[in-house]
């Protein structure tokens, strides 16, 4: 069986039901309402097999042409093997659900710890108190596993760079303590805004307002982004850390996704360089 890996891309709806695609390779516009409805079924998906592909542009007038559009134009689809990693995903059962649409196989969202560990926990953290639950999550790691988390902070989602005990890099409660001190330090010179305080605070569950919890499609979103980019550090996936550094903490904001990128240095305040957990 032939997998395809799917490239996270936008879709904006064009008068005469065309729509205007956002891919890595860049902007296009596609008129013909076959191809756009294709589109709009893959938008639903990050992983996709031959048998599917095929099914899914069934509907268009030059089905094999579009395939190779998708491929070598527009940079959407890549194969990946098919022994690609298995998951763990992590969180509440509603906030895991989203996640799993994203996975083709069984084996690529196995739900049961004892079944299968995983190469990758992907964890959703959708509550207040995100500090400690960053934590847990690290603390929950096991030897060899990566750990990508999910969350929001503010009116954003945030994804962490895939991260494990001595690749160097920024943990998640590193990410944490940057995008706090982003939060109270972004303010006119230097100044702190009163929404950016309460930003910070509401995302710590302190300031007595109800937590806005992310929506599923917006998990959907940021969990499509964290298995590609997981996958490419694994080895699993080319082609796609051309235009996107793997290494880099992402806020993505809501609606029609924009998304910004920061290398996240290591905090001082942080333990992760001198305890490994699980290793
Ligand atoms: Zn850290
Ligand atoms: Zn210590």
């Amino acid at each position: 069986m032939t997998l395809y890996s799917i490239a996270p891309f936008a879709l904006t709806d064009m008068p005469d039901d065309g729509v205007a695609i956002h891919a890595p390779n860049g902007l296009f516009t596609i008129e013909d309402r076959g191809a756009a409805d294709a589109l709009r079924a893959l938008s639903l998906h990050s992983q996709i097999d031959h048998e599917t592909l095929v099914e899914t542009l069934g509907g268009c007038s030059d089905a094999p042409a579009l395939e190779n559009f998708l491929k070598q134009g527009l940079g959407l689809i890549h194969e990946v093997r098919p022994a690609a990693c298995a998951v763990h995903l992590a969180g509440d059962p509603e906030d895991i659900e989203p996640l799993r649409s994203m996975f083709l196989s069984e084996t690529l969202a196995s739900p049961s710890e004892e079944r299968e560990p995983g190469l990758l926990r992907i964890e959703a953290i959708n509550r207040p108190n995100l500090s400690d639950s960053l934590a847990a999550a690290r603390a929950a790691l096991r030897p060899g596993q990566i750990l990508v988390t999910l969350f929001p902070f503010g009116p954003e989602t945030v994804v962490t760079p895939p991260w494990r005990p001595g690749l160097g890099i920024a943990c998640p409660c590193c990410c944490m303590d940057f995008l706090e001190e982003a939060r109270f330090q972004g303010g006119r010179r230097g100044e702190l805004s009163l929404g950016d305080a309460l930003a910070a605070l509401q995302a710590e569950g302190c300031d007595g307002r109800p937590f806005r919890r992310l929506a599923s499609r917006d998990l959907a979103y940021a969990g499509r982004i964290a298995a590609a980019r997981s996958e490419t550090v694994l080895g699993i996936r080319r082609g796609w850390d051309d235009w996107d550094d793997v290494r880099s903490l992402l806020r993505i904001s809501h609606g029609m996704p924009n998304i910004t990128r920061a290398r996240v240095p290591l905090s001082p305040a942080c333990d992760c360089l001198h305890h490994a957990p699980g290793n």
